[in-house]
């Protein structure tokens, strides 16, 4: 089964209404899978599709698809937020270095932090919620900025 059948099978068999503007969205998702997109951006290149689906709405199919854990989403301090699908096309998840200048996110290996999550599973006895994982910081672009 293909990732976006895959979601659109998760939509049908939840309490939500499969509507052709959710699928839509489900498509832009698929098509820039590798990207890390925020609510506007994913807006921008909807309005390029179909211009009749409001900001209003993609808000709210985002929180939709965050609840049925189609998408992570990742915060930053001042309240943007950015989501990808959940399920990659590798099946493996990944982390995010997170730049808190220019809001790039890079995205690196889990194999160091999952030995983080096993190692606090057993030390602590304490359940690490699945890609919550993130380093903020600065990232090289904004570090060369600086030192110009
Ligand atoms: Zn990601
Ligand atoms: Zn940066």
């Amino acid at each position: 089964m293909s990732i976006y059948d895959n979601i659109i099978s998760t939509i049908q068999q939840s309490s939500y209404k499969l509507t052709p503007q959710r699928e839509t969205i489900v498509k832009i998702l698929v098509e820039n899978e590798s990207e890390h997109l925020s609510a506007e951006e994913l807006y921008f290149i909807l309005k390029g599709i179909n211009p009749e689906i409001g900001l209003a709405t993609v808000y709210r199919t985002l929180d939709i698809f965050y609840d049925l854990k189609i998408l992570e989403k990742i915060t930053f301090g001042n309240g943007i937020s950015k989501y990808h699908l959940r399920q990659k096309l590798d099946n493996g998840t990944h982390h995010h270095l997170i730049c808190t200048k220019c809001h790039n996110i890079t995205t690196i290996s889990n194999v160091i932090f999952n030995k983080l999550i096993q190692y606090v599973n057993n030390e602590y006895n304490f359940e690490v919620q699945d890609d919550t994982i993130a380093i903020y910081g600065t990232c090289k672009n904004c570090m060369n900025e600086e030192n110009i």
